[in-house]
């Protein structure tokens, strides 16, 4: 199966990773043009019209979060941000700013094609344009805000089907604390991590075969949660 010629910027300094990407994402089927800084690369974002955006946040010319920014000004071609940093700072503030995922070197190519799929999936009108999402042995009807493990149905407090709910939009994508926090409790307790550790705990009780290895809900730690795609 090819991604028929959808076309995807990288924006990345580094030699061997443009060349990692240029061959990963060309056997997919994925027309790829890349640029070495940020200049050039907003100029190709610009003038190519990508359908996908892959940048590095460590650029020699300009800071990789400036370019996301400008990028945003004028498009909304999901932007997936590959960084050595891993400092959960510059995550939360990417995915702040617009990016719609992060991935941190090293990284495999199978996780990076996962989060291509999600983000260009995501920008093509809602995450599953579906009222009843299956993933796994998970079943979440949002029509009727029903619950099923195994077809056997599993049942949520209000707080914990919210942020499931939130997850569900967003199969396979990040989900920021702030987006959780501000969805399920509102805006004035965005500060309040804490309460997402014990609810996200009390989920997986419901739905882990094992929750502290969990399958489905997965922590991005300082960042936000994740609800695992297959
Ligand atoms: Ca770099």
């Amino acid at each position: 199966m090819t991604e028929s010629n959808k076309k995807i910027l990288i924006i990345e300094d580094e030699p061997e990773i443009r060349r990692f990407l240029r061959i990963s994402l060309s056997e997919q089927g994925y027309v790829v043009i890349s640029a070495t800084d940020g200049s050039e690369g907003l100029e190709l974002a610009s003038q190519e019209k990508p359908e996908l955006i892959i940048l590095d946040l460590g650029l020699p010319d300009r800071d990789g979060l400036d370019v996301l920014r400008s990028i945003r000004d004028w498009s909304q071609a999901p932007i997936i941000i590959v960084s050595a940093r891993g400092n959960e700072e510059s995550k939360v503030s990417a995915l702040d700013m617009g990016a719609d995922d992060y991935l941190t070197k090293p990284f495999g190519v199978q996780e990076l094609l996962a989060r291509i799929r999600v983000a260009m999936r995501k920008n093509s009108g809602g995450s599953t344009g579906s009222a009843v999402v299956t993933v796994g042995k998970l079943k979440v009807d949002m029509a009727k805000r029903l619950v099923f493990l195994d077809d056997i149905q599993v049942h949520l407090t209000p707080i914990e089907y919210g942020l499931l709910q939130e997850l569900v939009k967003n199969v396979g994508g990040i989900v920021t604390q702030q987006t959780l926090l501000r969805s399920v409790w509102g805006l004035a307790n965005t500060q309040k991590s804490h309460y997402l550790r014990v609810y996200m705990s009390s989920l997986r009780q419901k739905l882990e075969e094992n929750p502290a290895q969990p399958r489905y809900i997965i922590t991005e730690s300082g960042v936000g949660y994740r609800l695992k795609d297959d």
